[in-house]
């Protein structure tokens, strides 16, 4: 599940893979932009923001325009070596490929695929909070924001990403379980937002750079996490059944007595 981590990755693979390269070719699979033929094009830069990644370019004219993409669930970017198969996932779920000297990338089941001028990237990732992995980090905006809706409860405002960008279901049930939080409680009834927000920082930071996501400091197959994927095992502190809940795309896993509900 794509996470801010995941997407950070993602976006450096495709820089690796295209950074500095003039397209061949490209074939995009969304309506919207089937017409588009980005051979000739430059790929200045790969980046993410939040989930969002973007792919800088620039054109023969000088014009500068980014390849917008959303992982959501499912989505995927991969590089391959040229003639290299593609088989990381379904060839019906391609989205783009874009065609380089030296690599192709193939986006999978990618979402909101849009190319804007590089001026107007704003407008599509602009209403987000301050971004865990970006230089800009801030987390005290971050704090602001999700104290400017203390109603809400603190799981939904932490996939808020208009709050703070970059956390999904795993960081969000990670974090809440390690500040002993009762996923449900209202934001303005969190004790430590300040705290809470930090941790997420260093969990997401951490994970920069590597695969396998691990909360606990354990890369080991079963034990990277204290409560995400762990409905009805051990609790790793209190030895409680961990119990999850699912709503929709929203999946929480709580331990019951660690993080009991506020009386
Ligand atoms: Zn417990």
């Amino acid at each position: 599940m794509p996470e801010g981590d995941t997407v950070w990755n993602t976006a450096r693979v495709l820089h690796r893979a295209l950074a500095g390269a003039r397209l061949t070719g490209s074939d995009f699979r969304v309506p919207q932009l089937a017409a588009v033929d980005l051979a000739g094009w430059t790929v200045r830069e790969s980046a993410s923001r939040g989930k969002h990644l973007l792919l800088r370019l620039v054109g023969p004219d000088d014009e500068r325009r980014t390849l917008h993409s959303h992982l959501r669930m499912e989505g995927a970017w991969r590089a391959y070596a040229p003639g290299e198969r593609w088989t990381a996932r379904p060839a019906h779920l391609i989205r783009v490929v874009l065609h380089g000297p030296d690599a192709v990338a193939v986006g999978y089941h990618l979402h909101e695929v849009a190319l804007v001028p590089t001026a107007e990237e704003e407008n599509l990732v602009g209403s987000l909070g301050p971004d865990l992995l970006g230089a800009d980090w801030d987390p005290a905006e971050a704090v602001r924001r999700l104290a400017a809706g203390p109603e809400v409860t603190v799981a939904e405002a932490l996939l808020d990403q208009r709050n703070l960008a970059g956390v999904g279901n795993l960081y969000k049930c990670e974090v809440l379980f390690l500040r002993g939080v009762w996923p449900w409680t209202p934001v303005g009834a969190v004790a430590d937002l300040p705290g809470l927000v930090g941790l997420a920082h260093r969990l997401l930071a951490a994970n920069r750079g590597r695969w396998t996501q691990s909360t606990t400091g354990s890369l080991h197959r079963g034990q990277t996490s204290w409560v995400y994927g762990r409905r009805a095992q051990p609790c790793r502190r209190c030895g409680t059944a961990i119990a999850k809940r699912e709503l929709g795309e929203r999946v929480t896993y709580w331990c019951p007595v660690c993080q009991p509900e506020p009386t």
